[in-house]
């Protein structure tokens, strides 16, 4: 686990105002422990919003354009998700890969815009079901991330990594410790290789997919993991910092 683990919210498509409460609870909460980094990526719409609302948690953007600006009906640049109080942006999150035919390629321009426009990443990768059944789960996500790798220029602390196998996400049913275990310390070790020992130890890993309060505990306690990507659970306080607890716990312990 790293020094200050990082547990952040993935909203989705869901929230409107009514969701605000839920986000100044969180941010109460975050207010009284500084060991654990929080942040929330509610939908663009709610961006300025929860950035008014909170003094502690950081809030995040789920999505960039690559372009700065121009014709692009219905997309949001870098800079717009910044000028809304936006400080990073999730991107390659498989919804997009999958639902909107991101590959590779875009994900790395995206990537480009959004550390150009002073964000902070968080870079999703993981496997299908098949690719893990088929034993080259490491291999895809290796070569996620090395094309992702290509376009970061400052790893360091601008770099989060979630480790999200699609299968676990929200499905309930989340990865074995043991394959979390294995990929995170593959991640690890590619960084550290892509980028030096000091990057290694700065860019911290997260593993996304059903966590929840009642595994947050043993997930957050394996080597490589320093943290959280949280879908379904962080849409109330309540499991949310259920969560944001096992890893202040787990630092304690
Ligand atoms: C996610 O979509 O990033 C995610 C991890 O979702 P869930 O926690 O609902 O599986």
């Amino acid at each position: 686990m790293a020094e200050r683990p990082f547990i952040v919210g993935n909203w989705k498509m869901n929230g409107t105002r009514a969701m605000l409460p839920e986000a100044r609870a969180i941010d109460r909460a975050a207010q009284r422990q500084m060991k654990v980094e929080v942040a929330l990526a509610p939908p663009f719409t709610l961006i300025h919003a929860v950035h008014r609302e909170v003094e502690q948690i950081g809030v995040g953007a789920q999505d960039c354009h690559p372009a700065k600006d121009g014709a692009y009906t219905g997309d949001i640049s870098a800079a717009m998700i910044a000028d809304a109080g936006a400080k990073f942006v999730i991107l390659g999150h498989s919804e997009r890969r999958e639902g909107h035919g991101e590959d590779d390629a875009l994900v790395a321009a995206k990537i480009e815009a959004a550390l150009g426009a002073g964000l902070r990443i968080v870079l999703c990768c993981g496997e299908s079901l098949e690719t893990r059944d088929s034993g080259r789960a490491e291999e895809f996500v290796l070569g996620q991330l090395r094309h992702a790798f290509a376009k970061v220029v400052d790893a360091g602390e601008r770099l989060t990594i979630a480790y999200e196998p699609i299968w676990a996400i929200g499905t309930g049913r989340s990865a074995g410790l043991e394959d979390i275990a294995a990929m995170h310390g593959a991640i690890r070790r590619l960084v550290k290789d892509s980028f030096g020992t000091q990057a290694a130890a700065q860019v911290r890993i997260l593993y996304g997919g059903s966590v929840k309060p009642e595994n947050a505990r043993e997930i957050l306690a394996l080597a490589d993991v320093d943290g959280a990507l949280v879908g379904g659970a962080s849409l109330s306080a309540e499991s949310f910092l259920g969560i944001v607890h096992a890893a202040i716990d787990d630092d304690a312990a």
